[in-house]
């Protein structure tokens, strides 16, 4: 057989093709009724219904038209639907299905699903025209002039939908189905492809068994959520009672012969009961319909797996649900009912207050009917059942009942659906319409797709790096760009739902502190802090040893010939209970490497005199120490600045030029506390100070300072303009640079430009 190219089950076919495959589809169901004995009958049974004239064509145009749409469209609206179903007709020609029916037949059983929600004309054109695009080859922008963008759009967001949903990887069914409704441009998007759904499934009979499993367990998984998210609960409900017969006929077939039974068994009691509620609304001026609730198979079947009960169990409950008129007769309602029965303790909910979020709003109670047997009872408004039924649907449903008999709390809901409609046509870009509704339906995520085509969940404002520790750690920790949908972007961009993120690592990078302005999510929080917390630890130590070691260098000691019980009696004086913690305490500048060296040294001899510091070699600095030492931004040294490093508690070991003004007060009253430092040979690192630099005033001359600047080489860190006079401009500039050869090459080019009175480092 040849196969169609998708596992669509209406992807058209060529007219050749089909009739063949009918014939072999009908021979291979022969040989697989005899092979596979428990489901065949019951897959039997599902094709011959998926056959049905009523079923896989259930409507032509004049009927459609006759019926549904004069109930609601204007003539001119109906002509235009018109008009959509004589193109899809001649463009579907030679097209048929797998059930034999000529192509046309599915987009038009999708309309009649649309018209009867009372879906506007465009919905109902872009479902009539909806495989167009993908099946015969007419381009997005033909059906725009011809129908108009809006419908365009429809048609094209309904075709992307299809290909990511074919796109995407398993086991992810909840961010699958959030992440496509994320994308959607116009929520009229989801319902033509819930109704293409719809129909695909009442007609999945004739899909070969691999193919229908699969289909089925999509619907499962992705389409009966969705439907549910948006609350269209007819919706969910066939869509899952389709898709479990046809995953698991065998069982589907014995739980609804079950609930069959129990439904007889039961039905004299139900009808006391809902008889008895009916009387005394009755009789307190409420006129109300009573019904049974139905138990659907597939909830029962997945309670019973989910919670472990029997089928006897779950049967066991019954469901009343209650409609009246008015909000206020709910709780009215409410009060008459628990005076019938006597309410179970802590089951009472009150979704009209507080809706759910896909809008539901209803009473839900639990009582001990007649015998003591559990019932569950749900009391809500005519307009509240629509909405449950029907969902964000429900609202178009409702725009032509009459409007005497909403109450306030109705007319709230109805103008909040009307705001947003208005909202997307006075907009004219539908964007903001969506994001109203987005926020309503996922304040808080986004969904973007790893390199391997898993779909991850992040709070909404979330970065690369965030992506990348969800990743795992050690990707974040080790990221150091990111490719945003293939193209490199800054670490710090806001993902949107819908993009690839591919991280990029390099085994020696590092977290960097300014990570945590943009992170949102905890896991990169703390990741980065912990890694920082960790790179500060270990460096600190690392300095620690070489301050001691220079303390130690004037006894001719170091610490690796230290007797190691001699330490351990220091550390209980310094509160620490390793060698580790003593040297990151000096590198850290809590404890001063020449005290600690004379306890060291004292421990042996009591009558030890204090180190002199002037004996000690200087620190050498290269510029790469990372977290624990620190250039003063006071004076903002150099390499070749002559310096001093000074030990502040909590900073660690700050480096300044050694005439820096905030030193003199600091040699003056500690002077212990200044330790002679020097440059190593190779520094590599960029350098920060800053000039301060008077200028004649003049157009320009800012920008001509920060060209002169930049052309040097000189990394433009801040720049602060203060107007002296009128003639008189000052600048304060702080640059990155490598030496003070490079800072003096800065300073000769600043000089050059004609309006410079003077420059000077703000340190001297
Ligand atoms: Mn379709």
């Amino acid at each position: 057989m040849t196969k169609p190219a998708t596992s669509d089950p209406t992807r058209p076919t060529s007219e050749k093709n089909t009739q063949k495959s009918v014939r072999k589809t009908k021979k291979k169901r022969s040989v697989s009724a005899r092979k596979h004995t428990g489901d065949s009958f019951f897959v039997a049974q599902l094709a011959s219904r998926a056959r049905r004239d009523k079923v896989a064509a259930p409507t032509s145009f004049a009927q459609l038209k006759a019926t549904l749409l004069k109930d609601y469209l204007d003539e001119a609206q109906i002509v235009e639907v018109e008009r959509a179903f004589n193109y899809a007709k001649a463009a579907h020609k030679g097209q048929y299905r797998r059930t034999g029916h000529p192509y046309i037949t599915h987009p038009l059983a999708v309309a009649q699903i649309l018209a009867s929600m009372r879906m506007d004309h465009q919905s109902l054109m872009a479902a009539i025209l909806h495989d167009v695009i993908e099946d015969t080859g007419v381009a997005k922008q033909t059906l725009g002039s011809e129908f108009g963008q809006d419908v365009a759009e429809l048609v094209d967001g309904v075709s992307k939908l299809s290909k990511i949903f074919k796109t995407r990887a398993e086991a992810q069914a909840e961010n699958f189905q959030k992440m496509a409704l994320a994308m959607a441009r116009d929520i009229r998007v989801i319902m033509v492809k819930m109704a293409d759904r719809l129909h695909n499934m009442r007609t999945i009979g004739v899909m070969g068994r691999d193919q229908r499993k699969r289909i089925a367990r999509e619907t499962l998984d992705f389409y009966a959520p969705i439907a549910n998210r948006l609350g269209i609960h007819h919706m969910k409900v066939e869509l899952e009672e389709l898709g479990f017969q046809a995953l698991y006929p065998l069982r589907a077939d014995r739980i609804s012969r079950a609930v069959a039974a129990a439904k007889g068994n039961r039905k004299v009691l139900m009808d006391e009961v809902r008889r008895s509620i009916s009387r005394s609304l009755m009789q307190e001026g409420i006129s109300a319909s009573v019904v049974a609730r139905e138990k659907h198979v597939y909830s029962i079947y997945r309670k019973m797996k989910a919670q472990h009960k029997s089928f006897e169990e779950i049967m066991d409950v019954f469901g009343f649900r209650v409609v009246v008129s008015q909000a206020d007769e709910c709780y009215r309602a409410l009060g008459i009912i628990h005076n019938l029965y006597k309410p179970m303790a802590g089951r009472f909910k009150d979704y009209i207050a507080i809706p759910k979020a896909n809008g539901y709003q209803s009473l839900h109670t639990t009582l001990f009917s007649m015998h003591g047997i559990p019932i569950e009872v749900q009391i809500r408004t005519k307009h509240m059942d629509a909405v449950a039924e029907n969902g964000i649907a429900g609202h178009w449903l409702y725009k032509t009942s009459n409007e005497a008999d909403f109450d306030s709390s109705q007319q709230r809901a109805r103008e909040w659906v009307r705001d947003l409609l208005e909202l997307q046509q006075r907009a004219g870009n539908p964007l903001e319409f969506i994001e109203s509704l987005k926020i309503d339906l996922f304040p808080d995520e986004v969904y973007v797709f790893t390199p391997s085509g898993d779909i991850m969940e992040l709070p909404r404002g979330a970065s690369p790096v965030d992506f990348a520790y969800a990743v795992h750690t050690d990707i974040g920790n080790r990221c150091t760009g990111a490719r945003v949908d293939g193209n490199l972007a800054p670490l710090s961009t806001q993902l949107q739902s819908g993009q690839y993120v591919e991280i990029v690592t390099s085994p020696g990078a590092k977290p960097k502190a300014e990570w945590l302005t943009f992170v949102v999510t905890g896991k990169a929080r703390s990741g980065i802090r912990h890694a920082l917390k960790s790179q500060q630890q270990s460096e600190a130590v690392e300095l620690g040893g070489k301050l001691l070691d220079r303390s130690l260098a004037s006894s001719n000691k170091s610490i690796d010939n230290l007797d190691f019980r001699r330490l351990r009696r220091v550390f209980k004086e310094f509160g620490v209970r390793k060698l580790d913690e003593l040297l990151a305490a000096i590198g850290n500048g809590d404890q001063m490497a020449y005290v600690v060296a004379q306890r060291l040294l004292a421990v042996d001899d009591p009558n030890y005199e204090a180190v002199s510091i002037e004996h000690d070699g200087p620190v050498h600095l290269h510029g790469g120490e990372g977290l624990v030492v620190k250039y003063a931004r006071c004076c903002g040294p150099v390499p070749g600045d002559a310096i001093v490093g000074h030990m502040t508690p909590g900073k660690g070991f700050v480096v300044h030029i050694e005439t820096c003004a905030n030193m003199t007060e600091i040699r003056r009253r500690k002077p212990s506390e200044i330790i002679p430092a020097r440059w190593s040979a190779t520094t590599r690192a960029e350098f920060f100070t800053s000039l301060r630099i008077d200028l004649n005033r003049r157009k320009g001359i800012i920008a001509e300072l920060a060209t002169t600047l930049t052309d040097a080489d000189a990394n433009i860190e801040n720049i602060n303009v203060e107007e002296r006079s009128a003639e008189v401009t000052s600048v304060v500039v702080t640059i990155g640079v490598r030496d003070r050869t490079h800072l003096a090459r800065i300073m000769r080019r600043v000089r050059a430009i004609g309006a410079t009175i003077s420059i000077v480092r703000t340190s001297s």
